[in-house]
């Protein structure tokens, strides 16, 4: 059986993220989505928010499940029993950071391998942080993150600059 797992912030995910779990779960048997416990930054959502969000999203993907982890991707890959980390590519500004972890990953557990797709050239502009910028000054994010994330993450928005007033 081929597993894999895609791991990142996912905050929140995206239709760019939505396509590579996609794709992905078309190659592999089974597909973890693992968002990461990081404490270096600050996030809009929660660990816990962005598991939902990532299960409701994936919801009519029977092979794929959605966990969060802690510590060294590698080791985490590794306990799980899976040699595959997926990571996306967008542009040349990705690729030296994911080179390095990549071969980071693959020294810390030279079982693990990691695996890129490229977006598709309509995601390519994509990522979380636009959807949060763009939201917080109250624009259209409708085409970047499904309906129901988009309301979510216009709250969250809201609730932050009022915070911040
Ligand atoms: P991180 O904070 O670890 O970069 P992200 O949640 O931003 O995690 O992204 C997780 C993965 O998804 C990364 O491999 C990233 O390159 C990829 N990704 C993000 N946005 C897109 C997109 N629009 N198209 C394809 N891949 C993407």
């Amino acid at each position: 059986m081929s597993r894999a797992i895609y791991p990142g912030s996912f905050d929140p995910v995206t239709y760019g993220h939505i396509d590579i779990i996609k794709r992905a779960a078309k190659i592999f048997d089974e597909l973890t989505v693992s968002v990461l416990k990081n404490s270096a930054k600050t996030p809009l959502f929660s660990v816990d928010e962005r598991v939902n969000m990532l299960k409701e999203v994936c919801m009519d993907l029977p092979n794929v499940k959605v966990e969060s982890y802690s510590g060294l991707l590698a080791e985490y890959a590794e306990k799980n029993h899976t040699e595959v980390i997926i990571r996306g590519l967008r542009a040349v500004s990705d690729f030296e950071y994911e080179l390095q972890i990549a071969q980071t990953n693959h020294k810390i557990s030279p079982s693990v391998d990691t695996i890129f797709l490229t977006t598709s050239l309509e995601y390519s502009y994509l990522s979380s942080s636009i959807v949060r910028e763009v939201a917080a000054y109250g624009g259209d994010i409708h085409h970047f993150v499904p309906d129901f994330i988009a309301k979510k993450v216009y709250e969250r928005a809201g609730e932050k600059a009022n915070g911040n007033k």
